[in-house]
């Protein structure tokens, strides 16, 4: 970097920190500012443009361009060289800005008159907040140190106005986190709620972002790179037996801390006037820009792990730790970027919502917050920037949307939706210990679906008969090894004992697909959801399996058991896991341990292979449950991870309908229960469809209890299933219209 820029930069920080440090109105400030920045870089024009909202930025300061313009002129997002500017996220660099492609002229501004054009968008951590221009009336290229300082100064600009630097009277801005926003993401979870923000990281505040010490600083950036170097090799010491995936992110975090590429270019900016905390900001800003656009999935989780490794520093650095001491709100609604499950088991069940920007619908966190039944939303971008611990929010779960800092229109709107729900709750509540009839006395049995010890108390709660599906892979998911055999006998017993005497029908370990152990070495399979999973490990593998029908068996102790082995495709698949049974049970015969008075064994159909086993086969189950998320994703062919092919295939398909009534007519004919564990059973429309055509059995999350009773006792199962034969042969793809139009006649 050129010595006379070096200091032109370092100087030109200096002033814009005097002028920060001056006790005026915002507007007055970011006057004093262009005017400062033109003088320092000899250019006629300076002028900041600011984001009005998404898509429009203002001019709200110029020194150069006619005053009039200021608070008038407004351009949207990609017109004109400043919109492309904040499009592009990207430095707009021209000496001939009228012959560049997108010019706009603006009469008001005169900017005809300027040549030269040099554009920096003001971001703070990925967010745009604006665009910094200079222009000059001569020909010229900004030179690439220009630049640099330029983007330095954007940089202080966007520290400042999250500072609030720049509201105040005649301001160019409204104050930021306070304004009301609204964000759309995807259901993780269903359900209502209103309550007050609580950051499971709050952000780092950089409150001095210009140094006059460069000596100084530079020594703290060093020592506290060093105290991270340290931290991270200790992290790599103490988890040696982490996960390979665990290793690779660690791996990365120490290849970062050593990098001498970044500490050359944070010494750097420290060198021309940054402090120590705003240098690791301004890369970490950077990485951000990139981690949004970056098309390739292993550079974004790189670059995820570089804006991990910043926020460590900058908390060695400010001291500021992840508990800030801010109070929990009575009402906790928790905003993170991500969250493991461990994390969220330690807040437990005083959370009231959980709003997440990133996470998926079938992460690990997810199956948590479902078990709780509290409402989550993920993909919520933006909104740990945004959200302030203490903000009023309102969640709702039921269409992804989150309110920060709601208005009062939409909070009333709000409540009135949580009281209707509220109301329906108590309809639910007043039958749950009726059973699910219909008006011509057809029984259909309800169940609910579990995984965790913290879904049990559901049970008397909910209505549900007993458990219909007990994903015992739960257990194993949150945890950071493999449980042992005493641990998981004890935490079936306690299920048993939560039941009591209800029944449950655990699933045996279903992993692989989405469901990844972290202590197991994770296989690099093509296509895992048709890949080495569940019953396919447990046969190759039986170590495990045979541990936790030992500990099943032990947990029982001499009560009923009932399991189910999860993805069977061939008769063959059960008779071995059935003969792995029997040899548990062999075993602890010869131990002398009591056996369960009552055993049942059974099959999850999950894939269509298994729908046309011989008919010794559908005589040997002593059950079948259907679990209809799979069977779906393969009778379609379609990814159930896949939002964009998942919707594609209605459930009510008349194609998948007469696969699934074709299946209860075997199991009729061969004298086999069977159930339907997949989610679709707790829609209701699609739990009626399913128990009109047979399936008398059907397992849900705990929630959906009362709405699926409430609708089968309102109708006539046999008249449905009618209606539902009726569409199909007057050739209809899907019988949804049809059942549809035939509920809205009920009454
Ligand atoms: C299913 O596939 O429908 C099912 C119940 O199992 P899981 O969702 O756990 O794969
Ligand atoms: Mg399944």
């Amino acid at each position: 970097m050129a010595e006379r820029f070096e200091t032109e930069s370092r100087k030109l920080l200096g002033r814009l920190r005097d002028t920060l440090a001056e006790d005026s109105a915002g507007q007055a400030r970011l006057d004093r500012i262009v005017k400062l920045i033109a003088d320092s870089m000899r250019t006629e024009v300076c002028s900041i443009y600011l984001f009005r909202d998404s898509e429009t930025l203002e001019l709200c300061a110029t020194e150069g361009l006619q005053a009039e313009a200021v608070h008038q002129t407004r351009l949207r997002l990609g017109e004109g060289l400043v919109g492309r500017t904040a499009k592009s996220r990207s430095v707009v660099n021209t000496a001939n800005a009228p012959a560049e492609k997108g010019f706009r002229y603006m009469p008001e501004t005169g900017e005809e008159r300027f040549s030269s054009f040099c554009g920096i968008p003001i971001q703070r951590l990925g967010d745009a907040l604006g665009v910094l221009v200079v222009q000059s009336r001569a020909e010229r290229q900004f030179t690439p140190d220009e630049v640099y300082a330029l983007e330095v100064v954007a940089m202080v600009i966007a520290e400042m106005t999250e500072l609030g630097a720049f509201v105040g009277e005649g301001a160019a801005l409204s104050a930021l986190h306070q304004q009301p926003v609204m964000f759309r993401g995807t259901i993780g979870q269903e359900g209502a709620v209103e309550g007050q923000v609580f950051l499971h990281e709050p952000r780092v505040v950089v409150t001095n972002p210009i140094s006059d010490d460069p000596e100084t600083e530079l020594k703290r950036l060093r020592d506290a790179v060093e105290t991270l170097r340290v931290s991270v090799d200790d992290m790599l010491t103490r988890t040696a037996t982490v996960s390979a995936e665990q290793r690779q992110v660690l791996d990365a975090y120490r290849m970062f801390a050593n990098s001498r590429s970044w500490m050359r270019r944070m010494e750097a900016d420290v060198e021309n006037g940054l402090s120590a905390e705003a240098a690791v900001e301004k890369e970490q800003s950077l990485a951000r820009t990139r981690m949004n656009s970056a098309a390739d999935a292993y550079l974004r989780d790189r670059l995820h792990d570089l804006d991990d490794l910043s926020n460590r520093l900058l908390r060695i650095l400010t001291g500021q730790g992840r508990d800030t001491g801010a109070e929990m709100p009575d009402r906790p609604v928790l905003i993170a970027r991500n969250i493991g499950p461990g994390e969220l088991l330690e807040y437990g069940k005083k959370l009231r919502g959980i709003v997440l920007e990133e996470g998926s619908v079938g992460s690990h966190a997810a199956i948590v917050a479902r078990a709780w039944a509290i409402p989550l939303v993920i993909h919520a971008g933006g909104i740990t920037t945004e959200a302030l611990n203490g903000d009023p929010i309102l969640v709702d779960g039921d269409q992804g949307i989150v309110h920060l800092r709601p208005d009062d229109t939409v909070t009333t709107a709000f409540r009135d939706k949580i009281a209707m729900q509220a109301r329906a709750q108590e309809r639910y509540a007043s039958i749950r210990d009726l059973p699910a009839e219909d008006r011509a006395g057809n029984v259909v049995a309800l169940h609910m679906n579990a995984g965790l010890m913290a879904d049990l108390p559901s049970l008397p709660t909910s209505g549900a008969e007993g458990v219909g599906l007990f994903r015992t892979e739960l257990q194993f998911l949150i945890r950071n090894q493999m449980p042992k055999r005493a641990e998981l006998s004890a935490l079936y017993a306690r299920v048993m004992d939560a039941a009591e005497g209800r029944r449950v029908a655990f699933r045996t370990l279903d992993i692989g697909s989405d469901k990844v152990l972290p202590y197991m070495k994770p296989n690099d399979e093509p296509n895992p959801a048709m890949g080495w999973r569940a019953i396919r490990v447990g046969l190759d593998k039986p170590g495990v399996l045979r541990m936790q029908l030992q500990a099943l068996l032990r947990a029982a102790n001499g009560r009923p058991l009932t399991i189910m082995f999860p993805f069977i495709a061939q008769y063959d698949e059960f008779r071995a896991a059935r003969a792995e049974f029997d040899k548990a049970i062999a075993r602890e015969k010869i131990l002398g341990h009591p056996l369960p008075d009552k055993i049942e064994v059974g099959a999850m159909l999950e894939t269509p292979s298994l729908a046309f086993a011989p008919n010794a086969f559908f005589k040997e189950v002593d059950f079948l449950s259907i679990g209809g998320n799979d069977l779906k994703q393969f009778f379609f062919a379609a990814d159930r991870e896949n939002e964009r092919v998942r919707r594609r295939y209605d459930t009510l398909n008349v194609s998948f309908l007469s696969f699934l009534e074709q299946i209860v007519e075997r199991c009729r004919a061969t004298g086999t229960p069977v159930s339907f564990c997949g989610e679709d059973a707790g829609r209701p429309v699609e739990a009626l469809c399913l128990a009109a055509i047979g399936l008398r059995m059907l397992s849900m999350r705990p929630a959906s209890v009362g709405p699926v009773k409430h609708l089968i006792r309102r109708v006539n199962l046999d008249e449905a299933r009618e209606v539902i034969h009726a569409a199909r042969d007057a050739g209809e793809q899907s019988v949804r219209k049809a059942i549809t139009e035939w509920l809205a006649k009920q009454g």
